[in-house]
């Protein structure tokens, strides 16, 4: 008999673990709506105690999603939350008000701007970096000060690389944690925590849900310690639990990541060489090109792909790449990325005043429909 843990991770991502229902036999979990569960008869004590109580605390359709993503990124315990920003935030609030944080300087615009705001009035003393300088990154350590490093890999909008063994080892050294956001490179590319990293961050939202229609964040842990606690108490005490219906609703996306992972990581690598002759667009940002100053890196830290997602910057500014986006009939106006369908989106005027994006820049998130047909359309696009 093969054993559970011998399986690839597509195999026990297609099969959500293997799961059957012991009540019914049920291929497909149900979904556990319950928020309380009954106790031994008569049983007093407090919520959180073996088992399920509260689901403000555990629900087993959390518990169930959580065992997929902690198995496939290699972890020794997940959790799922409201939101990606909800999984950004809590290893923040985990810290303490005076703790130094060092964090990737072109990242996902809402944790800079969360940063810059809530973060910095609580007391969190933060630092930006170019985190794909190895050395600016060292230079920002503050032995005993420092408690975390906060990187993206890919990093949106420009698709930064960064080194993770190495920052990991910079960070390490310096007495704090690497933390890391692979929402862009999922399991299925690269296991932070097999690089080193302490903490890897999802918005589920995007590539493991796929589709579009969950709002999910996960975070998995290397080990399960203090800082890990605190993390789950956050969790629990600002309520930024997932629905049990966003849960199941994950764990049937989930089923289908590696295929489509593959597949709009072959798009994408189609839409850059098409895009990198195109007269009109003057640079294609995608680490998978080999002038991307994040090649060697990703061709070594990226399994089977440079994910599905990639800017390029129109020759004529941003008053023709507001036109192009205005001819694309195939690709859809809109943010986000990691569904099934191809979104094109001017970045700048998204993040607006202060955005380090230039305004030339649409970024490209590419979905799993004919690669032809995407090019085609952005061909036309560009073409006027
Ligand atoms: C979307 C996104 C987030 C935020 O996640 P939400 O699910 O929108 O809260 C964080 N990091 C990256 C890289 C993202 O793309």
């Amino acid at each position: 008999m093969t054993r559970n843990h011998d399986l690839a991770p597509e195999t026990l991502a297609a099969q959500a673990l293997g799961f059957v229902d012991p009540e019914h036999k049920s291929l497909v979990p149900p979904v556990h709506y319950a928020t309380t569960y009954e106790r031994v008869p008569g049983g007093i004590g407090p919520a959180g105690g073996p088992g399920f109580s509260y689901s403000r605390n555990d629900n087993p359709s959390y518990t169930q999603v959580e065992s997929l993503i902690q198995r496939l990124e290699g972890g020794e315990d997940a959790l799922v939350l409201a939101s990606g920003m909800s999984a950004v935030t809590a290893p923040f609030m985990a810290l303490a008000p005076g703790d130094h944080v060092v964090v990737q300087n072109v990242m996902y615009w809402g944790i800079r701007r969360w940063l810059l705001t809530f973060a910095t009035r609580w007391g969190l003393d933060v630092e930006f970096v170019e985190a794909e300088d190895l050395d600016a990154l060292r230079a920002a350590m503050r032995p005993g000060k420092t408690r975390l490093v906060w990187v993206e890999t890919p990093a949106n909008p420009l698709w930064g690389i960064v080194d993770l063994a190495a920052a990991a080892e910079i960070a390490h050294a310096a007495g704090a944690r690497l933390a890391v956001d692979s929402t862009v490179a999922t399991p299925v590319l690269t296991r932070p925590l097999e690089h080193g990293a302490d903490l890897v961050m999802h918005s589920a939202t995007k590539f493991l849900n796929g589709h579009s229609d969950v709002l999910a964040g996960a975070l998995v842990t290397a080990r399960k310690d203090e800082w890990w606690e605190r993390i789950e108490q956050v969790r629990r005490d600002f309520g930024t639990v997932m629905g049990p219906h966003e849960a199941w609703l994950l764990l049937r996306g989930m089923r289908t990541l590696h295929i489509r992972v593959r597949k709009a990581c072959e798009n994408a690598m189609a839409v850059a060489e098409a895009m990198a002759r195109h007269p009109k667009v003057s640079h294609v940002l995608y680490p998978g090109l080999p002038e991307h100053p994040g090649h060697a890196i990703a061709a070594r830290q990226m399994q089977g792909g440079f994910s599905g997602i990639l800017s390029i910057r129109v020759a004529g500014g941003e008053a023709a790449a507001l036109a192009a986006m205005r001819r694309m009939t195939v690709w859809h106006s809109a943010t986000s990325l990691g569904g099934t369908e191809s979104l094109a989106e001017h970045r700048a005027s998204t993040e607006g005043p202060g955005t380090p994006v230039p305004d030339d820049l649409i970024r490209l998130a590419v979905g799993i429909e004919h690669a032809q047909d995407l090019i085609d359309d952005l061909t036309q696009a560009l073409d006027g």
